[in-house]
């Protein structure tokens, strides 16, 4: 920081720091070591925006939490996936997401994601989320994705 009575560059100590602006901003009370001036900054706290990248790069939207929630809420529509379950997977998606810094992702990388943590969690979610994601084309896509789900019946059925 520049202190604004000297102009010494970065010789400030923070005297106190507190969120205003539900958050989105840091108020900060600093004195200069230079000439002992008290000012105050505001900083704005950078939010990593993510755009959802349609299919074939045709229309972008901004990702959002609760868009997510809601068709894996769908998915998971009375079977025996809790709510907590729904957001830990949200959450792990989340933070996958954030962690790569990239600013576009495609809708198919965040279906598969959703597809692989479900297809753990409730196989009945998984499929209706599968169906609904994929908007299957014709009746061998379905068979697909109930295919992949048979290693683990068998391995169940067997001794
Ligand atoms: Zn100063």
């Amino acid at each position: 920081m520049k202190c604004p009575y000297c102009g010494a560059l970065d010789k400030d100590h923070v005297l106190d720091s507190r969120p205003v602006r539900e958050g989105e901003s840091i108020k900060r009370r600093r004195e200069c070591d230079a000439c002992r001036g008290r000012f105050t900054t505001f900083e704005e706290i950078e939010i990593l925006r993510l755009t959802v990248v349609k299919s074939e790069g045709r229309s972008r939207e901004p990702f959002e939490r609760s868009k997510l929630q809601k068709a894996i809420e769908i998915a998971c529509k009375k079977r025996p996936v809790t709510a907590e379950q729904i957001e830990n997977v949200i959450t792990d998606i989340e933070r996958m997401l954030y962690s790569r810094q990239e600013k576009e992702v495609p809708s198919a990388e965040i279906g598969e994601m959703v597809m692989e943590r479900l297809k753990a969690l409730d196989q009945v979610a998984y499929v209706r989320f599968a169906s609904v994601y994929r908007q299957f084309e014709d009746a061998q896509q379905f068979r697909q994705i109930v295919d992949r789900l048979a290693p683990r019946r068998t391995a169940r059925g067997s001794k």
